[in-house]
């Protein structure tokens, strides 16, 4: 049981004795105080007993005073619940005044007045203090009874106000701290929401304005929820995809769509980190969009996929650039064939088809157009390259309408390198197949081509190996249908040849010839012989060097073993240069030894190879200079093709040449294609009828009248003719009949080395007539 503690009662009065009275009616009497501590003794101090007010009472003698001690009361804390105040106090306040005053300080105190007079009426009182229940009236004399009854009431009820008022109090301030409390709550949850709020605003800004499509899949309901990117990234209005997953597993490319179906599954039973994969999905026009796919699933405890969200992105223009690139490194850019690595891939596939079964077999073609280098230095790059696409638009024709060529794809034709295409021929079955669509490509390829006004005739020469299950590599049947077009070409124009191993052994031959001839020379293994020229009166006009290969093991080699070989690379420029010396030097010392032969030339041939370096000029004048030999000693003999094949540029080379002095001879003539205009104009001193027709004029008129006609020919542009190949004394009166200048033949004389020349010289009679009659032409106007 809580203690109540004394209420504090405040009397105030004039009247010391009315104090008195009071602290005897309100005091407890002392028996009943030692009746308290004996009871307490004997059954302990828990036990409850009857409440017996105890007051503690404090006296004012005034208004003042009693004013002085509430707001002591106050400081204190030690508040007073009852206040018996006394009507009449002169001087000072009287009751009401100073009930006011204290009222002032502290509202809650319980007013008992004391009068013995009707001073003011209840009314009055009532209406000063307003419905004052803290306000009683007690009438002089006093009732003891009546005293208790009141400041037992009045204190109780004072208490209770109080207990009340702070109860209140307590729960004005629980309200108000729970208000408080509520209110942070309600801050944190508005700014939770802002949060949210700009979460989401943020997450929505991101959706529309990132170039992915959302999507969010719940695996418990099995709707996937897409986002409106996702639905336009497919050409569709919100409103036209549902939320199925059958809205994207049925629009995946049927290619891909096991694929795909793997991977996400493989991702919801938590076997990957991540759902990923590329695919190509329907788009509504009809066309495929590659797209990446990406997403993440959420699992429960027992490792089951609950829900997986993630991304589409449209990868198709990557997909595109990267086929592009995939297309560029597989493919000429000039024509868009395929090129040498597309090819093998082609062969490589076609070999492995052959290995696992030897019915599947399969030829590739080596072509090479017979004069594109003459095209494009003539006309130019532009139509150089503007050719060969339509030489590549008439291949990529061919395969396509091939009908012997039913498995051939585009990719079977390719460009492998300036004017060398190649073509994969599957579905071989004999030679004669091979040779069937040969024959077919040579008159496809023969048909004249317009280009930029050009009409352009070609021929080609095409090498072909047919593929056999020994075959080892790609490699090696590039290299085989290789040596069958280097046979090919040497067979003529539109010549085909199937490459047989004889060819390689031919092949490896050359090969092995390069390798020797490039130490030949380092090792003076060459030797040059030299075979007269005659007039017709039996003069010795020139001596034409013929080089000799000297080799340690196979004897002499005539130049028809090694110049082609040495002609295909560098080394015919570096055996040219070496020619040209030694054979300087040699007239040099004939001319030393034998002055009377002192307008005798030398006649050196010339490869194309030699004659087109832009060095070429300069190199004979330096080597002149070497050798202290004149100009006019020097004859260079030019094939009618060389000559010919590039005119322009020819026809610069041989001025500078005549300008310096050096007489110029078209060797083979007959065998090319002479343009009359060039050749009219192009300081040449003779022609030298090729010894095919000059071997063969005795029985056959078609040569006689070529002969015939090129001795008038020559005669007419002022040009001298020299009959190269007489054999016989026949060909020899047959040529001079018909007006020849010049004979060279086994007749006259075979090619002899040095050593016989000189001999020869010792008892040759010179002749002067070249030197005089081509001076005679060069002094014409229109020589040069
Ligand atoms: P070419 O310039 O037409 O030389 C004439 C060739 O005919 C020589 O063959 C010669 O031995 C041969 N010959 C001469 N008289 C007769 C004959 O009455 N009947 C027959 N059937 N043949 C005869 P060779 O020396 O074997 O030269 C062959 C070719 O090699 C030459 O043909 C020439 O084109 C080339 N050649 C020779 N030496 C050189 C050289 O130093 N440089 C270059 N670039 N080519 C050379
Ligand atoms: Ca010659
Ligand atoms: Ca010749």
């Amino acid at each position: 049981m809580t203690t109540t503690p004394h209420q504090r009662i405040l009397i105030v009065d004039d009247n010391p004795s009315i104090h008195d009275d009071f602290r005897k009616i309100l005091s407890p009497p002392e028996s009943s105080a030692g009746l308290d501590a004996m009871e307490d003794a004997l059954f302990g101090p828990t036990k409850p007993r009857a409440s017996r007010e105890s007051y503690e009472l404090d006296s004012a003698g005034g208004g003042q005073e009693a004013l002085e001690k509430v707001v002591q009361s106050m400081q204190n804390d030690r508040r007073y619940a009852l206040a018996f105040v006394d009507m009449r106090m002169p001087p000072g306040w009287d009751g009401l005044e100073t009930i006011e005053k204290l009222w002032q300080v502290d509202s809650d105190i319980q007013m008992v007045i004391c009068t013995a007079y009707s001073d003011y009426s209840w009314e009055e009182i009532n209406a000063r203090f307003g419905a004052a229940d803290r306000l009683l009236i007690l009438k002089k004399p006093y009732d003891t009874i009546e005293v208790c009854q009141l400041a037992s009431a009045l204190t109780k009820k004072w208490h209770l106000a109080r207990h009340a008022h702070l109860k209140l109090n307590q729960l004005k301030g629980m309200v108000s701290e729970q208000t408080q409390q509520l209110e942070i709550t309600n801050q944190k949850l508005l700014l939770e929401v802002q949060q949210h709020r700009a979460a989401e605003d943020r997450y929505r800004l991101a959706e529309t304005g990132a170039n992915d499509g959302l999507w969010d899949w719940d695996l418990a309901n099995g709707k996937i929820y897409y986002s409106t990117r996702w639905k336009t990234m497919l050409g569709f209005a919100d409103d036209q995809i549902g939320d199925s997953p059958d809205e994207w597993f049925e629009r995946i490319h049927p290619d891909e769509r096991a694929v795909i179906e793997q991977v996400r599954e493989d991702h919801f039973v938590g076997k990957s980190d991540q759902f990923r994969a590329e695919c190509r999905i329907l788009h509504r026009d009809g066309q495929y969009r590659w797209m990446l796919v990406r997403g993440v699933a959420q699992y429960d405890d027992s490792g089951r996929a609950l829900r997986a969200a993630g991304s589409f992105t449209d990868i198709t223009e990557r997909k595109m650039a990267e086929d592009q690139l995939r297309f560029e490194a597989m493919h000429d850019s000039l024509t868009g064939l395929a090129n040498r690595v597309k090819l093998s891939d082609r062969i490589g596939d076609a070999l492995c088809r052959l290995k696992r079964n030897s019915e599947d077999r399969f030829a590739v073609m080596f072509l090479d157009l017979d004069r594109f280098k003459v095209i494009n230095d003539s006309l130019g790059h532009l139509v150089g390259d503007k050719f060969l696409i339509e030489i590549a638009r008439r291949l990529a024709g061919f395969i396509r309408a091939g009908d012997t060529l039913s498995r051939s794809s585009r990719d079977d034709v390719a460009r492998i390198g300036g004017d060398e295409f190649v073509l994969l021929i599957q579905d071989v079955q004999h030679e004669s197949d091979v040779l069937h669509v040969a024959a077919r490509l040579h008159t496809a390829l023969s048909k004249p081509f317009m280009i930029d006004d050009h009409e352009i005739c070609t021929g080609v020469s095409i090498g072909v190996a047919i593929a056999h299950e020994h075959y080892g590599s790609v490699t090696d049947i590039l290299r085989d249908a290789d040596t069958a077009l280097y046979q090919a070409k040497g067979g003529g124009r539109n010549c085909t040849r199937i490459f047989d191993p004889e060819m390689h052994e031919k092949a490896m031959t050359q090969w092995r010839t390069e390798t020797e001839l490039r130490q030949a020379i380092e090792r003076n293994q060459l030797v040059l012989h030299y075979q007269p020229v005659m007039a017709a009166d039996g003069t010795l006009a020139a001596m034409e060097a013929l080089v000799r290969w000297q080799h340690p093991t196979r004897g002499l080699l005539n130049p028809a073993s090694f110049i082609p070989i040495a002609e295909e690379s560098e080394l015919i420029v570096r055996l040219g240069r070496w020619v040209l010396r030694t054979a300087c030097r040699q007239l040099h010392e004939w001319l030393r030894l034998f002055p009377r032969h002192n307008g005798l030339p030398v006649t050196v041939n010339m490869a194309s190879k030699q004659f087109a370096l832009p060095t070429f000029v300069d190199e004979i004048v330096r080597m002149l200079g070497e050798t202290g030999l004149p100009a006019r000693s020097l004859r260079l003999e030019i094939t009618e093709t060389v000559a010919m094949r590039d005119a322009h540029a020819t026809m610069q080379t041989l001025l500078r040449l005549h300008t310096l002095g050096i007489l110029i001879d078209v060797d083979d003539f007959g065998t090319g294609y002479s343009s009359l205009s060039y050749l009219h104009r192009m300081p040449v001193n003779s022609l030298k009828i090729d010894r095919s027709f000059v071997g063969s004029m005795a029985d056959d008129n078609v040569s006689r009248s070529i002969v015939q006609a090129i001795i008038v020919l020559a005669h007419s542009l002022g040009v001298s003719v020299i009959a190269e190949g007489v054999e016989k004394p026949e060909i020899l009166h047959l040529t001079s009949a018909m007006g020849c200048d010049f004979y060279q033949g086994y007749f006259l004389s075979r090619p002899m080395d040095a050593a016989d020349a000189t001999r020869f010289l010792e008892t040759a009679r010179p002749n002067n007539r070249n030197v005089q009659q081509s001076a005679e032409r060069l002094s014409k106007p229109n020589a040069a």
